[in-house]
């Protein structure tokens, strides 16, 4: 399975990195051993001294399917959980000075933490799934998907263009304002509408 992650999705975290707001998605990706199931602790790398958070929903494909078509887009995917796309900002902030790739700053590791359990599309009201992210306790990200700039299903259709989407694949769909670094000690609880879908240490 791939990983495949959204930059800049959230106008408010776009200003706040001081990136313009995209004209198309922007996307990278992450490798099968970045996932990080289950609740497990997730262990402070010892290459960045500036690891942040990044809370996003993340979509699950359960077709196999390439150049989607925007209008049938929402049959590739069955439901909405949350994760983490951990990034360390200094190795980040070098690459983007010197113009070279994301991924020792995004794709190591455990750098893509996710809900053991994701929510029904069913039960969603996609337009407007409201989802924050709670650290030792106290609200530190806040987002909606009605701020997202390219929706899910604009989403699918950019990315098939690309490459096959396949069962398992996960998206994660960008972060919205606030994020911020993480310590060892952390623990950082995740929720959809209220419901605490990941809860887990950083060791
Ligand atoms: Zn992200």
């Amino acid at each position: 399975m791939k990983i495949i992650c959204i930059g800049r999705n959230y106008s408010d975290h776009a200003k706040e990195m001081n990136a313009p707001t995209p004209e198309k998605p922007v996307f990278f990706l992450k490798p099968d051993v970045a996932l990080l199931t289950k609740n497990a602790p997730f262990y402070y790398p010892d290459f960045t001294k500036d690891l942040h958070y990044e809370c996003e929903l993340v979509v699950r494909i359960t077709r196999m399917g390439k150049n989607i078509d925007e209008q049938f887009a929402h049959k590739y995917y069955d439901e909405i959980g949350l994760g983490i796309d951990f990034t360390a900002r200094d190795l980040q902030q070098q690459c983007k000075e010197q113009g070279l790739p994301w991924e020792i700053a995004k794709s190591f590791e455990h750098s893509a933490p996710v809900s053991e359990h994701f929510i029904p599309k069913s039960g969603l009201d996609l337009a407007n799934i409201s989802f924050y992210l709670e650290k030792n306790g106290q609200e530190v990200q806040r987002g909606s998907s009605a701020d997202m700039i390219f929706n899910i299903d604009k989403i699918i259709a950019y990315i098939s263009q690309f490459f096959t989407l396949k069962t398992g694949d996960l998206i994660y769909t960008g972060t919205p304002a606030g994020v911020g670094p993480v310590t060892i000690g952390d623990q950082l609880k995740g929720y959809i509408n209220g419901t605490l879908l990941f809860d887990f240490g950083v060791k």
